[in-house]
């Protein structure tokens, strides 16, 4: 098979006849051999009714039903678990993005051999303030602090090779992140290429600008685990040691200090009245304290907890 088709989907019943008209328009025109994976993120309206007629109809289309919202990357992963095309592509269900866009995509990944490709909406049919200046911010934030270099993180069309859709774990907010998680896998091969992006037909976006807040905090995550994930360690030894020093050589600068006043027999103050006591018992407090966090991470590390999966699927559609 070349191609799987992988749409996360919640409440989006208006669009998802159109969307499997086109999809399937382009693969037959191009003779592409393919599947067509939704899945229902907790979906309240008829999306999943749809659906199953869909499949009834159509061999390549399957389906994962989710018991409730669990979220778009919850989704995503549970889809990539089961793809079984060559070339994996990620599109949202609510017609921003063109499954025309199909053709060129698959191009990059296979001539082109390229691990990743992102759509880049180069121009944005969303409102200004609420999205495209946030945005804008959020994706500088993203490039610096990766070092993965793309102008439009967020944007769900994506063509991946199979291997990275296999080899990465996409839990939590981290579908924003992919690229980064792709990265860390070793599959440094990314680009992006311009879509074209049009304003949502029908229903409204899923997600509110509270996006930004934890877009934010899951790139901190993410930053922190592709440095610091499998040796925690270096990061809690690193400061550990540091703070311990500065609290070290504070207490023993007003030890030797107090010696030598002592010693001459002029009269000391007491240890205690002198400020940098408090602050370098604190730094060897927090010094300590990090240690101890490092050797709790290599142990979490090292015990390799098996991956469990933080959703329910209640039905599937033909999936063996
Ligand atoms: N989506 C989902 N689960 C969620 C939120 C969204 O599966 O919890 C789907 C949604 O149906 C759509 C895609 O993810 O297919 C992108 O969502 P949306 O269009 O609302 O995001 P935006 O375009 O505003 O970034
Ligand atoms: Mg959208």
């Amino acid at each position: 098979m070349q191609l799987s088709v992988v749409i996360p989907l919640l409440n989006e019943e208006e669009s998802l006849n159109e969307l499997l008209e086109r999809i399937q328009a382009v693969c037959t025109q191009r003779n592409i051999s393919y599947e067509i994976i939704f899945v229902d993120d907790g979906s309240t309206d008829q999306s999943w009714e749809i659906i199953s007629t869909f499949s009834q109809n159509h061999p390549q289309v399957k389906g994962i039903k989710f018991a409730r919202n669990y979220g778009k990357s919850q989704a995503l992963n549970a889809a990539f678990k089961m793809v079984q095309g060559e070339v994996v592509i990620t599109m949202d269900a609510d017609l921003q993005d063109f499954p025309e866009e199909i053709p060129a995509l698959m191009k990059l990944i296979v001539e082109d051999g390229y691990d990743l490709v992102s759509g880049w909406k180069k121009k944005r049919y969303d409102n200004v303030l609420t999205k495209n200046l946030p945005s804008k911010l959020f994706n500088w934030a993203a490039q610096v602090i990766s070092g993965v270099k793309l102008h439009d993180f967020n944007n769900g069309l994506k063509a991946y090779k199979k291997e990275v859709v296999k080899s990465i774990d996409v839990h939590g907010d981290m579908h924003r992140y992919i690229p980064v998680l792709a990265k860390n896998e070793g599959f440094t091969k990314i680009t992006e290429k311009e879509a074209p992006h049009q304003a949502r037909l029908y229903g409204k976006s899923k997600f509110g600008t509270n996006r930004f807040i934890r877009g934010f905090l899951d790139l901190i995550t993410v930053w922190f685990m592709s440095s610091f994930g499998s040796r925690p360690m270096h990061f809690f030894g690193f400061m550990g040691t540091l703070m311990f020093l500065i609290g070290f050589l504070s207490t023993a600068w007003l030890g030797i200090h107090k010696l030598i006043k002592v010693w001459n027999k002029v009269p000391a103050q007491l240890v205690t009245n002198d400020p940098l006591f408090y602050i370098a018992l604190t730094m060897m407090i927090l010094g300590t304290l990090l240690f101890i966090a490092g050797f709790l991470g290599e142990l979490i590390v090292q015990l390799k907890r098996k991956r469990t999966d933080d959703y329910i699927v209640t039905q599937y559609l033909n999936i063996k």
